[in-house]
């Protein structure tokens, strides 16, 4: 088996694929496929339900709160939160901590004004801005709680006087989070949920329906909540299968659990990063992410070297992002701990060969 640190779609619990596989044959011995069941089957909505049920289980979401499984990816979402929450002479107030929460304001500009209120730009995003005031006359305020590709992280959560919105694309259900201080959460499921194909939004009902503006049925969140997710025919398999890894994770113990996992794996690594004299880190230490931990060679001549020899060992997915270079090792909920003890002993390999 391979040492799966690809940064999305991501690793996925083996038995999660296993029951997967099984069921695109046979969905719970009844002979017929989850993928050719319909999705007003009790079948099917069973699963949804259950689907939906573990997200308010494992992140204890409050009442209030609607659980919806959308289309699109989060792409899509950075255009439906400000079509949907953000009124034509209204201002929404944006963290830019890299090129996800950059993409996600260029789309709230085409709906309404949009405050930059910090950024790290200047610096190729290596750092979380942490001094800055949330306007108070803002509809809502933005954050990216996880930047995939530069490997930083919000360690803790502004508190803001406004809806707060998050993209937790990259980090949902990877630690404990209270709900309540956000106005809507939104993820892509195929890092810690499932595959691509269904987006996890969770949002108060109480902010929605302010805008006055029409909004076509399917970016209408409303619409969606009301529809329970089934306006339309729902993305089945994606659901199924978020659905089995949320299993999955409750089994293991929730959240907290793996939040216990997840900094041991994040600690193991920045620690060999720190003290392997042929790696070192980019990012500021305070903000470095437990879910993609990104590094660079100090001599930029022996990336290529070090790539051949994760190959060798079976290593896959750690080359780093086009904008940073270097490695990103995403060490999502599912790779296990031992994968981040192989390529340790890679690192330490390497160290060694070249003296
Ligand atoms: N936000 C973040 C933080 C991401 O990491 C990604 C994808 N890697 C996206 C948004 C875009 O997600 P999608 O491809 O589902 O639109």
């Amino acid at each position: 088996m391979k040492h799966n640190f690809g940064a999305g779609p991501g690793i996925l619990p083996h038995e999660v694929l296993k029951q997967a596989a099984e069921g695109v044959v046979d969905f719970n011995g009844i002979g017929l496929s989850i993928l050719e069941i319909s999705h007003r089957s009790p079948e099917f909505e069973a699963v949804l339900a259950e689907a939906v049920k573990l997200v308010k289980e494992l992140l204890n979401v409050p009442e209030g709160y609607s659980v919806l499984f959308l289309q699109g990816g989060a792409s899509t979402q950075f255009a439906l939160v400000p079509f949907n929450l953000l009124p034509q002479d209204g201002k929404a107030a944006y963290l830019e901590t890299g090129v996800w929460a950059n993409k996600a304001l260029k789309e709230a500009k085409n709906f309404g004004n949009v405050e930059i209120i910090a950024s790290s730009k200047a610096d190729n995003f290596t750092y979380i801005p942490k001094d800055y005031t949330i306007p108070a006359d803002a509809s809502y305020f933005h954050i990216t709680t996880n930047n995939t590709i530069y490997g930083t992280q919000l360690h803790e959560y502004p508190k803001s006087p406004v809806p707060m919105v998050a993209d937790m694309s990259s980090d949902i259900f990877s630690h404990p989070i209270n709900v309540a201080d956000f106005g809507l959460i939104y993820a892509g499921a195929q890092k810690n949920m499932g595959p691509a194909g269904t987006t996890l939004v969770i949002v108060k009902n109480e902010i929605l329906g302010k805008t006055g503006r029409t909004i076509p049925a399917m970016f209408d969140y409303p619409t969606q909540v009301e529809g329970g997710s089934m306006y339309n025919t729902p993305p089945v398999f994606a659901i199924y299968v978020s659905m089995l890894t949320l299993r999955w994770l409750k089994a293991k113990g929730g959240v907290e659990a793996i939040e216990k996992e997840n900094k041991a794996k994040a600690d193991a690594l920045y620690v060999e990063i720190d003290r392997n004299p042929l790696f070192k880190a980019v990012c500021a230490k305070d903000d470095r992410s437990y879910m993609n931990v990104t590094f660079v060679c100090t001599n930029p001549e022996h990336e290529k070297a070090f790539l051949e020899l994760c190959d060798e060992k079976d290593i896959v997915g750690v080359k780093g992002h086009r904008s940073v270079g270097g490695f990103r090792a995403s060490i999502y909920n599912a790779l296990p701990i031992t994968s981040v003890h192989v390529l340790i002993d890679a690192m330490q390999e390497f160290a060694e060969k070249n003296k």
